[in-house]
């Protein structure tokens, strides 16, 4: 021990904890030895338990120490497990989204290492190629599709880039034809191929070109291209410049869109060193990207929402893969939006962002016609492929069984017959809607929900698709003791019964969450449908997104009206981008598409404006609507949520918000408090009040002033609130 006693330090922390304050403590003479900085992890003692969070600031101690902090319990780490740029986006996210730091900060850090946990070096494990492996194993197809990746890889991937392939890899490695390994530095250092395959058209050097000339500093782009008009090809040439340049790529894609397709192309145009981020992973393997990322020895990360929050000291471009899909805002906890994130996280670096999409949202079209972002449109499907042909079809007094129509079945047959295969899609899973009965009308709902139960006839349950609750289906009606009963509505089950009594013939493959349960079950189908062998595709939102359906002449939307006819404005905003991503699906390859529409209401502006002009055509027409209206991206919205167990014990709260707002004159507009428009769920009364403010500042600060009254509410106990920014889902 030296005699001169080193400097006590107080550190400031962020405690994983709902508070929005920050917390003082001391660092004990025991622990004073240790590196000390923002951004390490600290363990403290907190009321009468003990805690996890983060240092955000540190100060000697001047005035004598009057022993009223208390004392740092552990600091674990030789050095930041959050670095300078990570804090300043988790303040942004604490001030934008009205979410205590101590908790956005723990967010940010992969669960494994959320309360403890070694931030030590990362190795991630996998398989290694060994130089006696063969190019091509006959009659050994997944076998040799291993070795291909591996080649393509450079060699070498981690175990989470070949999960699930448990057998293959024994069977390879007993030949000796992989080896188990750490991955070393080296092989994520693999050449990046010079040479990417496919050359750029006109159009795709164009937007390659503009968003080339952007790098090493901030610019939003908005990359506008039809579905297969490549975009992917423009995200890789601009990702390997980067990589060349020895700076790290992330790319963020929706959650059902990452498939070990899309990981492979990646990778093999990449080189290696690509890691994934994604919450089917275990926190195991979560921990080692992330640390791999942290480390700069990951060069690109892949991943899904939370993704967006991965360390990377290198970082050189951000791609925001479909940015208008739904998955990338996070519905409960911190309510972020991963896109949103994303553009600030570039912006505070100083990189450039790539959104890309063929239905941008309105909100980025709003940024571009504003000149916050830049746009670059590729409008031509690359290669030959042609753009489907769209079609109503008015169903209106024709017979329907099924949810089907007579011509549309018959269109079916003909394409079917052709060789074609045919995509369907209903956003419903389950067999029926409802489960009515036919004698007095009373319809079986949740007992914890105000919502009727969805039948699921094959499992021959009940199930609520709000809070997950089950039961077995009736005997007879609890009313009126008949037991005669009707199912209204349809369901992708019931849609899929149907289909194969009228094409026993042709295979079928229906995807949505119940079929794709099972772990590698959306895998196998999926290849089923991309290779051909089923020729009827069924499916719910999940067949929509990003897949590659080479072989599909014909997409059907079953059910447009749902998305006419909403109490949600973003459900006609929702319904074309799904319309045309449906039709993305159909004539990519050298066969021209159709797309059928199935509409009760032929002559609504919004699907004549699709015949009409498409995609664009739509947009400007929902941004018409939404100016008319003041909504956004005309406005800015913020939900106040609160639940109860009884009611009208949340609606209190949000009362004496709505009055606070009235009261204090801030320039925001409120509706409500009002039942949520699902106004049970688990058990819990849901009560809203929306608050809409033509300024962000305006909106944020009345935010904060009612944050300070719901934290001081005197009758919070029972009461769950919550607050939402520029909440997606009204519901
Ligand atoms: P998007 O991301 O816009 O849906 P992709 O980049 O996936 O489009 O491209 C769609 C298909 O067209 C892919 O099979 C891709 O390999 C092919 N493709 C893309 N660009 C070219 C090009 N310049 N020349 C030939 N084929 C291309
Ligand atoms: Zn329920």
């Amino acid at each position: 021990m030296s005699d001169v006693s080193p400097v006590l330090m107080v550190v400031r922390v962020a405690v994983a904890a709902p508070l929005d304050n920050l917390f003082d403590y001391r660092v004990p003479h025991a622990l004073a030895g240790r590196p000390l900085a923002p951004g390490m992890r600290v363990c403290v003692p907190f009321g009468a338990a003990i805690r996890w969070g983060v240092v955000v600031e540190l100060a000697p101690i001047n005035a004598p120490d009057d022993g009223v902090l208390r004392d740092v319990l552990d600091l674990p780490d030789s050095e930041p497990a959050l670095g300078v740029d990570d804090l300043r986006l988790g303040r942004w996210l604490s001030q934008y989204y009205h979410a205590p730091l101590g908790e956005v900060l723990s967010i940010m850090l992969p669960a494994a290492l959320r309360a403890g946990g070694v931030l030590g070096e990362s190795r991630p494990k996998g398989w290694r190629l060994t130089d006696t492996a063969p190019v091509e194993i006959p009659r050994a197809a997944r076998q040799s599709a291993v070795l291909a990746a591996l080649r393509a890889a450079g060699g070498c991937l981690t175990d989470e880039q070949l999960r699930g392939q448990g057998q293959i890899l024994r069977s390879l490695a007993s030949r000796a034809w992989i080896t188990r390994c750490p991955l070393s530095p080296d092989d994520t250092q693999a050449p990046i191929p010079e040479d990417c395959g496919v050359a750029l058209n006109a159009g795709q050097q164009e937007a390659y070109q503009a968003i080339r000339s952007s790098l090493g500093g901030f610019a939003a782009w908005l990359l506008h291209g039809v579905t297969g008009s490549g975009k992917t090809e423009v995200y890789l040439s601009v990702a390997a410049d980067v990589l060349l340049a020895g700076r790290q790529v992330l790319v963020l894609v929706p959650e059902i869109a990452l498939t070990p397709q899309l990981v492979a192309r990646f990778a093999t145009r990449l080189g290696g060193g690509l890691v994934t981020f994604h919450s089917g992973m275990t926190d195991t393997a979560r921990r080692e990207a992330w640390l791999a990322a942290r480390a700069g020895q990951a060069r690109v990360v892949l991943g899904t929402r939370s993704a967006v929050f991965v360390p990377m000291p290198k970082l050189g471009l951000v791609v925001v893969d479909e940015e208008h899909d739904g998955s990338y805002k996070q519905q409960d906890g911190m309510r972020y939006h991963a896109r949103d994130t994303a553009v600030v996280r570039a912006s505070q670096v100083g990189v450039p962002v790539i959104l890309g999409s063929a239905t941008p949202s309105l909100e980025s079209l709003s940024n571009v016609a504003g000149g916050r972002y830049q746009c670059q449109r590729l409008d031509q499907r690359a290669g030959r492929a042609r753009l489907p042909r769209l079609e109503l079809l008015d169903v209106r007094r024709r017979p329907m069984d099924d949810g089907l129509s007579a011509p549309l079945v018959e269109r079916m047959r003909e394409h079917l017959l052709a060789g074609g295969q045919v995509l369907l899609f209903l956003n419903r899973r389950g067999y029926a809607a409802a489960l009515t009965c036919h004698a007095c009308g009373a319809v079986e709902h949740c007992r914890q929900c105000s919502a009727p139960m969805t039948v699921h006839r094959a499992r021959g349950r009940l199930v609520c698709h709000h809070c997950g609750a089950e039961r077995g289906l009736p005997r007879s009606c609890a009313s009126c003791g008949e037991s005669d009963f009707h199912m209204s509505g349809q369901g992708t089950e019931r849609l899929e019964q149907a289909l194969q009594g009228l094409f026993p013939e042709f295979p079928l493959e229906r995807i949505d969450r119940d079929t794709t349960r099972r772990k590698g079950s959306l895998e196998a189908k999926l290849e089923r449908a991309r290779a051909g062998s089923a020729r009827i595709l069924l499916g719910t939102q999940m067949l929509a997104k990003g897949h590659d359906f080479p072989g599909v002449t014909l997409a059907v939307v079953l059910d447009a009206d749902r998305g006419l006819f909403s109490n949600d404005f973003r459900a006609p905003e929702r319904l074309v981008q799904l319309i045309v991503q449906v039709a993305g699906r159909a004539g990519r390859a050298e066969r021209p598409g159709e797309v059928l529409i199935q509409t009760h209401h032929p002559d609504h502006p919004l699907l004549q404006a699709l015949l009409r002009g498409g995609f664009d055509a739509c947009a400007a027409e929902l941004m018409h609507e939404r100016r008319q209206a003041c909504l956004p991206p005309f406005s800015h919205l913020a939900l106040l949520r609160a639940e109860s167990r009884t009611a009208e014990r949340g609606r209190a709260l949000l009362r004496c918000c709505a009055r606070r707002l009235s009261e204090a004159g801030h320039e925001v507009a409120a509706w409500g408090p009002a039942p949520a428009p699902l106004e049970r769920r688990a058990g819990r009364f849901r009560d809203q009040l929306l608050l809409s403010a033509r300024r962000r500042e305006a909106l944020h600060g009345a935010l904060s002033d009612l944050l300070s009254v719901a934290r001081e509410w005197p009758e919070s106990k029972g009461v769950r609130w919550s607050v939402d920014v520029d909440p997606q889902d009204l519901g």
